[in-house]
């Protein structure tokens, strides 16, 4: 998949995708920072040296009906300028959540058009996570509330 790519379809920015998995139904695609995306998340600074990384898993939006996962190996740094030890800041996912944030929107346009129910049945979705985000986009709508003038949603 091309860097462009992985932006349009992930969100995902500043990436390389060195492979592909097809596993039971699910297309998992391996990520891993470019070097200018590496560096410090506290003061930005590129003056780091790399300890090791972690693996973590996020859900993305489908591809037609296939379930996706982005697989980002995610190096932890230690500064030079500020000492700072701390995995890299990603962009794509909000703090410790397995999902991106184009996931999180599919999600949420999906149940604007089908129950939740429905997009909790989805596979490898779960309720909490489908409440979770209709709770933070009901907290972003309250707090700007002209943003949304769309006509109210209908359950089945
Ligand atoms: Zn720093």
């Amino acid at each position: 998949m091309s860097t462009t790519l992985l932006y349009q379809s992930f969100g995902i920015r500043g990436y390389r995708q060195p492979r592909i998995e097809f596993t039971g139904g699910v297309t998992r695609f391996h990520v891993e920072p470019r070097e200018k995306t590496v560096c410090c998340p506290m003061c930005g600074s590129r003056n780091v040296i790399r300890l090791g990384f972690k693996q973590r898993e996020f859900r993305a939006s489908p591809i037609g009906l296939k379930q996706t996962v982005v697989v980002a190996a995610l190096p932890r740094v230690q500064c030079h300028d500020c000492g700072t030890v701390r995995q890299i800041k990603i962009d794509f996912a909000e703090i410790r959540r397995s999902y991106t944030k184009g996931w999180a929107k599919c999600a949420l346009q999906l149940t604007r058009s089908i129950t939740i129910k429905d997009v909790a049945d989805l596979p490898g979705v779960t309720w909490d996570v489908i409440k979770e985000i209709k709770k933070k986009d009901l907290q972003r709508r309250f707090a700007n509330p002209v943003a949304e003038g769309r006509p109210a949603n209908h359950h089945r």
